[in-house]
């Protein structure tokens, strides 16, 4: 049987630099690599016609809706407009959202929350799962999304640097826990840690591209393609195959995108 291809789970393809490397361009290296989806994020909603272009272009590219922690001048959306919104099929989740202690508007955590809180409520409207941002901040993250009752309609942490513990809440809540490139950084032992005792269940891979770039990459933008490393990595820590690796992860984001369209078949691992 052929392997399953990879999904990317999390990744800002509007942002990759044009240039000679066109979506075009990072779309076939990621095909040739075995990455059959991409579900490009949402930061901010002024991008919103940009994200749904690219999904109406490619078929292998979904969105979401949502507008980061990082970004104060950043356009607030009631829960209800972000509703609307999302109310469309290539639209899966609400997002990202949540929590940045190491960003310039962390100064103002109440302001953050009360942003994040909008989210949460808009993702209850439209009946669709969340993309959560928390970086330095797991018990108040955790914590909101418990208060907020958040497992009623679950979603990915994405880019999953915390401790044991703090998956831990995350997994009593539903969510699913997203790997990134930091992975694979030499400085990443205790995370490598944590991902070996996950279970297959909740586990995803991204590359938040074009953030993160992965061991050997750091430095350059990251781009789709680059999943493949996140996943490898995975594989290593974990004492499984690629191909396991690739069967689980991808199995979990349809189980919670039911809607999200096939991935791309000439996609081969
Ligand atoms: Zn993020
Ligand atoms: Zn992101």
């Amino acid at each position: 049987m052929a392997a399953v291809p990879l999904v990317d789970s999390h990744c800002h393809l509007h942002m990759l630099d044009a240039g000679p490397d066109h979506p075009e361009t990072y779309l076939d290296r990621a095909r040739e690599r075995g990455i059959g989806h991409f579900l490009t994020v949402s930061v901010d909603i002024d991008s919103a016609p940009d994200l749904l272009a690219l999904t109406d272009a490619y078929p292998q590219i979904t969105t979401s809706v949502g507008v980061h922690p990082c970004g104060r001048e950043l356009r607030e959306v009631a829960p209800e407009e972000l509703a609307a919104m999302a109310d469309h099929p290539r639209v899966l989740a609400i997002g990202e959202t949540g929590l940045d202690a190491q960003c310039a508007d962390a100064d103002d955590r109440d302001w953050q929350i009360q942003r994040f809180r909008r989210q949460v409520r808009a993702a209850h409207l439209a009946g669709k799962p969340l993309i959560i941002h928390s970086r330095g901040a797991p018990a108040d993250t955790a914590r909101i999304l418990e208060e907020e009752r958040a497992d009623l309609v679950g979603g990915i942490i994405h880019c999953f640097t915390d401790d044991m513990a703090a998956a831990e809440r995350y997994l009593d809540l539903g969510f699913h826990i997203s790997l990134s490139g930091i992975l694979t950084f030499r400085q990443a032992a205790a995370l490598r840690e944590v991902a070996a005792g996950l279970p297959r269940s909740c586990l995803l891979v991204e590359t938040d591209c074009p953030y993160l770039a992965p061991v050997p990459h750091r430095g350059k933008q990251n781009q789709p393609a680059w999943v493949r490393e996140v996943a490898e990595c995975l594989a290593q820590v974990r004492g499984e195959s690629l191909e396991q690796v690739a069967a689980y992860t991808t199995e979990n984001f349809y189980r919670l995108f039911p809607q999200a369209p096939a991935p791309d078949p000439d996609a081969v691992l």
